[in-house]
């Protein structure tokens, strides 16, 4: 009975396993609009700290935190890998040199991958974004991504948002053509020829963001997730988003969207970090009149000395 039980979970989970790699995102509704539900399952369907959320200031409740210490984002990755995954674009590097800290996160973080979303995953009050951009890392005590996926706040990702402008995004064309043909099968990959730095995909204010536990935005939906997305969203041309549609999913179809529903919020905090230019304007007053004193001290002591 129990070697039956066994076979069964086993085979059970070897299933799981296969399926989840055919999961799709939930169909287009002809006015553009993705209305159909998704049937993913699992922690998916049960969970109740999902992802992506509506990041509404009314719902959010103030945060200060130190600042984000980058190490090696501005550094060139190491052999970067993109590949078309059937569910976006990911680029990947060997892991190890690249991580971030502070800005609140609870440890320090190992850059793995970073992938693409058409169009955004969160939204900020209630507002669209034409892409979202996920650098995707886990914590340094953890082995790999797959076992820090297991973790609360195994894994951080930083999500950085792009608006649409007439000007092209010199660095997003650069991994678009480095993708060469890769958009029209799964599995195909290139190794990336150019440079590509972290630094260069962040937004520069880098101060204001927001920031909430929660979970992987593909299958399992693993509540792993500790997220930072940044306030500051970067521009990309209409032409440049519109490539990205062109990635063909397992099935040879146009992945013409690939972003998942917002979740609710239910009980969790969602923090946002300001970083106000008063409090900077206020702290360089503060400076200037600390240097106006020591002058004043400066030229009242040499007044006495002569
Ligand atoms: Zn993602």
């Amino acid at each position: 009975m129990y070697k039956a039980l066994v076979i069964f979970v086993a085979g059970y989970l070897t299933v799981t396993s296969v399926n989840s790699d055919h999961w799709h995102y939930a169909v287009e509704g002809p006015n553009g609009v993705v209305n159909d539900n998704e049937d993913w399952g699992g922690m998916c369907a049960a969970g109740m700290r999902q992802s992506p959320v509506d990041l509404a200031h009314d719902a959010s409740i103030k945060g200060e935190y130190p600042g984000f210490i980058f190490e090696n984002y501005d550094t060139p990755m190491k052999t970067p890998d993109i590949i078309n995954n059937g569910h976006s674009i990911q680029i990947s590097t060997t892991p190890g040199e690249i991580s971030v800290s502070g800005g609140g996160l609870p440890g320090t973080y190992i850059f793995d991958q970073m992938h693409f979303h058409w169009a955004s995953e969160h939204l900020i009050n209630n507002d669209r974004y034409a892409l979202e951009l996920h650098m995707v890392h886990h914590e340094k005590r953890f082995e790999s991504i797959t076992r820090a996926a297991q973790e609360k706040n195994g894994v951080a990702v930083l999500g950085i948002l792009f608006h649409v402008s007439l000007e092209p995004n010199m660095i997003i064309e650069n991994i678009l053509l480095n993708a060469g043909n890769i958009f029209e099968a799964v599995g195909r990959n290139q190794t990336y020829k150019d440079k590509l730095l972290l630094d260069d995909l962040l937004p520069k204010r880098l101060q204001s963001y927001f920031r909430y536990e929660g979970s992987l935005t593909t299958p399992g939906c693993g509540e792993a997730v500790v997220w930072t997305v940044f306030d500051q969203s970067i521009p990309i041309s209409m032409d440049q988003v519109e490539r990205f549609k062109a990635v063909q999913d397992d099935e040879g179809q146009k992945l013409t969207h690939n972003y998942r529903h917002i979740q609710p919020l239910n009980s969790r905090a969602l923090v946002y970090i300001q970083g106000s230019t008063e409090y900077s304007a206020a702290s360089f007053k503060g400076a200037s009149m600390f240097l106006m004193f020591v002058s004043l001290v400066i030229t009242t002591l040499g007044m006495k000395l002569k």
